[in-house]
């Protein structure tokens, strides 16, 4: 029996070996994307392995997420609070979100065998649909549980036609008990704990065993609609041309360097550039472009519409061009809890796991339990950083650590 610090892995590979059997043929990886029969199949199977853990009062809760508690000594106290999600994208791995509840199942166990009684009720949770869908909305599970879910999100409509509300009932869940269900207040929780792969490479670039999560990154999404000059492509001169699609692109690489420009960490994406019109021999008069920038720096993050629109209409303007562009906020940064960085900080040196603070680039559904308990997030190593495709991977031997010479730096706060 392999061992990991001459402790038995047995149950956990059997957990693993339990959920891979869920997955989707159509696609490589290991995909149960949420509504699909495999991801039901796989919800039906966890429930029991909730019930095969020792938790008790399992269940699904109106907003979809399977709960479980190991009871504490004092049954009213506060719970302390961990989980995360099963669901994946298309062609996704195997340990995102998962690692966080198959890794959760055997803390309770462990607790349990060791014979001691927690003052607190541990309450496991496995949320609902964590990852992006065909709706536009993720976190499905926690951001209902959290009382964030709204009638009008009910509404979103897919590519395909269906309603958010719709495929909600179809999987078996009532969609006005989701929005309407009795939210945890504010406070309710002791504390919410996460453990997730990093999802970028600090980790494994570093050798560091563990991340502390200091912050989420806040995330901001724009189109830009450039307005030119359509011409015709054989007669228009170079120098009396406007040309929207050119404008767009410089306008890429201005959010590329504006991001590597950044203090801390931040990244910019560009995802979509469209000429809107289909014709070769036509000068681009038109343009779209859809980005996205992430931030955990609260004064980059604050200044980014105002900072950018500036240079945007300038690569604009070089073009001939005109600019209108459209914010979307879709988080604001969310700071983890500076106890729980420390907490976490302390544990990991005292069981001789090497650690540093990481910021966290991805959502999770954490973000959405910090109006109901103080968070935290633990990361484990993600190989070369790959996550979201079918070559994630976590070792689970300990890395060696190469280069984690950060074991005296203390965890940022707020
Ligand atoms: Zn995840």
């Amino acid at each position: 029996m392999e061992t990991l610090d001459g402790i038995s892995t047995g149950r956990i590979d059997r957990l693993f070996a339990g959920i891979e059997a869920f997955v989707d043929p159509a696609f490589d990886g290991w995909t149960r994307t949420v509504f699909s029969p495999s991801y039901r199949a796989e919800r039906s199977w966890m429930t029991e392995e909730f019930i095969l853990a020792g938790l008790e009062g399992v269940r699904v809760d109106d907003f979809g997420n399977i709960v479980g508690i190991l009871p504490g000594r004092y049954s009213d106290a506060k719970p302390i609070v961990i989980g995360s999600h099963t669901d994946t994208v298309e062609r996704g791995g195997r340990f995102d979100g998962i690692v966080g509840v198959l890794g959760a199942l055997e803390v309770a166990q462990r607790i349990k065998e060791s014979g001691s009684v927690l003052n607190r009720p541990l309450m496991v949770i496995d949320f609902f649909g964590e990852e992006a869908n065909p709706f536009g909305l993720t976190c499905l599970g926690s951001r209902a549980l959290a009382g964030s879910l709204t009638v009008t999100d009910l509404e979103r409509v897919s590519p395909e036609g269906k309603r958010l509300g719709d495929a909600m009932q179809s999987f078996g869940l009532d969609p006005s008990r989701a929005v309407s269900g009795k939210h945890p207040a504010q406070g309710s929780w002791h504390a919410y704990l996460e453990l997730h792969i990093e999802q970028s490479s600090t980790l494994d670039q570093t050798g560091c065993n563990i991340g502390v999560v200091s912050a989420i990154a806040g995330i901001k999404r724009l189109v830009g609609r450039y307005m030119g000059q359509y011409d015709h492509a054989g007669g228009a001169r170079m120098k009396t041309r406007k040309d929207a699609l050119l404008a767009a692109a410089s306008s890429a690489l201005a959010l590329h360097e504006f991001a590597c420009g950044s203090p801390e960490y931040a990244v910019a994406t560009t995802t979509h550039i469209d000429s809107l019109q289909l014709a070769q021999n036509v000068v681009p008069g038109r343009s779209e472009l859809r980005a996205e920038l992430r931030s955990t720096d609260s004064a980059w993050f604050g200044a980014i519409e105002k900072d950018l629109a500036l240079r945007l209409s300038m690569r604009a303007a070089e073009f001939g061009c005109e600019l209108d562009v459209e914010w979307f906020l879709d988080n604001e940064i969310t700071h983890t809890d500076a106890t729980l960085q420390e907490t976490i900080a302390a544990a990991s040196t005292s069981l001789g796991l090497t650690w540093t603070a990481v910021p966290s680039g991805a959502t999770h559904d954490s973000v959405h339990m910090t109006g109901i308990a103080p968070m935290g997030m633990i990361f484990i190593p993600s190989i070369d950083g790959r996550s979201h495709c079918p070559e994630e991977f976590t070792p689970k031997k300990r890395h060696t650590q190469r280069h984690c010479g950060t074991r005296k730096k203390r965890p940022s706060g707020r």
